[in-house]
């Protein structure tokens, strides 16, 4: 990974947040919260994801006891709205039997695992993918992990840093090398990126007004 990147990668941080200041993700919710979460949003809009969480405190569910004992067809139904909840319902439960027989559904103790050691075992979680295991670590455990998505690789790419077949790891070990090990900058980044690809870099890309438009990009002809 060049020097230049790693300036690139920077430069480009420092002009979306001062386009677009701080973006305050999940400030306001539990790791709980933030855990069911992550493990629910997977291929939804987060406003369903709100409704089953919703559902959850609303009967008190939002408890890992109880989660735990809690048969999983009565589960369903409150996470219903998340929608595939029959999947979504085993990728939480999976979830909680292994959080419980691991770290005694103890999130402190859980935290305090050395990060790299962490993300594998949750990755060893069927269910918990690269991006759901890193938004846990992340968002929930403030642990400097970089969170990659869709938007993060196509802007990536749009602006010549990867390739169009860099995988997952490589986006984040990118980040990574670049950046100081910064949990805070690490959450601001990956969501000023969400925000630039919900807005701007689209399946059809809209450069103008981007705080990113000053930074070299090609769009491949069929974006355009
Ligand atoms: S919309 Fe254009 S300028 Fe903005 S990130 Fe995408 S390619 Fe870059």
């Amino acid at each position: 990974m060049s020097h230049h990147t790693a300036e690139k990668l920077q430069k480009m941080f420092e002009a979306m947040r001062s386009a677009w200041g701080p973006q305050h993700w999940w400030p306001a919710e539990t790791p709980t919260e933030v855990i069911i979460g992550a493990i629910l949003t997977q291929n939804t809009a987060w406003r369903n994801v709100e409704r089953a969480i919703d559902n959850l405190r609303r009967v008190g569910l939002l408890d890992w006891r109880k989660l735990r004992d809690i048969a999983p067809e009565a589960l369903a139904e409150h996470i219903r709205p998340a929608g595939t909840f029959n999947v979504k319902t085993r990728r939480l439960k999976a979830f909680v039997a292994w959080f419980w027989d691991r770290y005694e559904g103890d999130l402190d103790r859980m935290f305090a695992t050395p990060l790299d050691q962490l993300r594998e075992e949750l990755l060893s979680v069927s269910g918990i993918g690269r991006e759901t295991a890193d938004a846990i670590l992340l968002y929930a455990g403030e642990l400097p992990t970089f969170v990659v998505d869709a938007y993060t690789a196509r802007i990536l790419h749009r602006h010549q840093i990867i390739d169009g077949d860099a995988d997952y790891e490589q986006i984040k070990e990118l980040f990574e090398s670049s950046l100081s090990a910064d949990a805070l900058l690490f959450n601001e980044f990956h969501a000023l990126l969400v925000q630039a690809g919900k807005v701007h870099c689209r399946p059809r890309a809209r450069c103008e007004g981007c705080p990113l438009a000053q930074f070299e990009h090609e769009i491949e002809s069929d974006d355009i």
